[in-house]
């Protein structure tokens, strides 16, 4: 075997669990992303930390470099119910920062006992006697193909680890498009907000001001996506949201999980983690903390040489899937305008500006 362990992604979930291993595992990382600057690929993002990904960082021993950080730090997000006309004010201690700067800066973070393949892709993961065999096109455009024993899956949304390990589930996991719309600032007072329209997605739309960014986002279901993103865009600018012409449009893949198993953590010596194993929040698109979360149990279970570690490391996200599941109810209320209706008419944790 020429590898322990194939990490394919390094994203937050694949870096951090690079970072994490234990040196004497002979380890080998392929991302796609260069291995610095700013072309290549960007993941699509809103780049706002949420409470729980600091923890994560508290746990980790991590701080942030402010040359990651955004401006303005904003402390309301400023919630519309389209259905009713209702705008309320919650409270909220997210860090504004960028998010391509953030996934280099991690990557950054890598010990250099961990073999590392930036612009690489990996296309095929096979089978073979203890072990698999992964085939990637290196920096160079050259196909190379390496042997290891376990293989970790931290390839995101589209992950091909999972489809590799669950071909039968593929049609199966909620996937819907998020698209994302960059605009020079022009409000007055840079704002975030989330916003529900049952009429364009039953999931939710977003903005965040960021740099002298103002960026608008959503989450919507495939069939007419594009068609959705603009009538809200419509709706939007009849309550004060002001577009311009976009500087940039992006589009990607979210998973979006509705039941207890949509989260898969991977079989037969392959791991699932982060968004590769449905690990996002379904009522706020949160991901990072989750990606920062399941690679640390991951990283714990492979250090500790578990004799099944498949099982060891199903058993101990038992906590994050039921967390995650919780975040589905949530969601469910959420996006139900009765519900909905009924959370913001009672004002409670609004906060009236003057
Ligand atoms: C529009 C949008 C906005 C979001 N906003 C937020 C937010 O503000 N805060 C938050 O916490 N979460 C947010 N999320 C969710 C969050 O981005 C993800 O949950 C998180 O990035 C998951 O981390 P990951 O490491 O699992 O996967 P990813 O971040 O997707 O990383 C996967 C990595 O794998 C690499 N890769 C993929 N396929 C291959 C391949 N075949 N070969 C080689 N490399 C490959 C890519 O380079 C990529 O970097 C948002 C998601 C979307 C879509």
């Amino acid at each position: 075997m020429d590898y322990d362990i194939a990490i394919i992604g390094l994203g937050p979930a694949g870096s951090t669990l690079a970072r994490l291993l234990n040196p004497s595992f002979k380890i080998i990382a392929l991302d796609k992303k260069p291995v610095a600057g700013n072309d290549g690929f960007h993941k699509p993002c809103g780049g706002l930390l949420a409470t729980d990904a600091q923890k994560a960082f508290i746990r980790q021993k991590l701080n942030m470099p402010v040359d990651i950080l955004t401006n303005p730090q904003i402390f309301n997000v400023k919630t519309y119910d389209l259905q009713t006309g209702l705008i309320r004010n919650y409270q909220r201690t997210y860090v504004n920062f960028d998010r391509h700067t953030f996934d280099l800066w991690l990557k950054s973070l890598i010990p250099t006992t961990v073999t590392v393949q930036h612009n690489a892709l990996c296309k095929e993961i096979g089978r073979i006697i203890d072990g698999y065999q992964i085939i990637y096109i290196d920096e160079h455009g050259i196909e190379q193909k390496v042997t290891t024993r376990y293989v970790v899956g931290a390839d995101g949304a589209n992950s091909l680890v999972r489809r590799m390990r669950y071909p039968n589930h593929k049609h199966k996991l909620r996937q819907y498009i998020a698209i994302q719309q960059w605009f020079h600032e022009q409000h007055t007072l840079p704002f975030y907000s989330c916003i529900f329209d049952n009429e364009a997605t039953n999931c939710y739309a977003w903005s965040i001001s960021k740099d002298n960014y103002f960026i608008f986002g959503g989450a919507f279901p495939k069939k007419e996506a594009h068609q959705r993103f603009e009538t809200l865009k419509t709706k939007l600018a009849k309550q004060g949201f002001i577009f311009s012409q976009p500087v940039k449009t992006e589009k990607c893949t979210v998973v979006y999980p509705n039941r207890l198993r949509d989260f898969y953590t991977g079989n037969a010596d392959v791991f699932l983690i982060g968004e590769a194993a449905g690990f996002i929040s379904a009522s706020s698109l949160e991901g990072i903390s989750y990606a920062l979360d399941s690679a640390e149990i991951l990283s714990k279970v492979l250090n500790s040489h578990h004799p099944k570690p498949n099982n060891c490391y199903y058993k101990r996200t038992f906590p994050l899937r039921l967390k995650l599941y919780s975040k589905i109810l949530k969601a469910k209320i959420l996006t139900t305008p009765f519900w909905r209706k009924l959370i913001m008419k009672s004002r409670i944790k609004h906060i009236k500006t003057n």
